[in-house]
């Protein structure tokens, strides 16, 4: 369950007016890293990939501005 760099390649851009999962891209905790993959696991570490969380999206969001205040 380790991140090999694979991600990368399925990398999904942002999206413009819609959300990432209304985009259908996924999500993968293990690899940090939204991605187009059409499987329910990363083909990178094979963690399993989050679709439309339900009701995390504040959340999520508050996360991300977390992140970038650390770096
Ligand atoms: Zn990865
Ligand atoms: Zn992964």
């Amino acid at each position: 369950m380790v991140c090999k760099g694979i991600c990368q390649r399925y990398k999904a851009k942002k999206p413009g007016m819609n959300g990432r999962y209304d985009a259908g891209q996924k999500r993968c905790s293990q690899c940090e890293i939204f991605i187009n993959w059409e499987g329910k696991h990363c083909p990178c570490c094979g963690y399993v990939l989050r679709t439309r969380p339900k009701g995390t999206q504040t959340r999520q969001r508050l996360m991300v501005i977390q992140k970038i205040k650390r770096i």
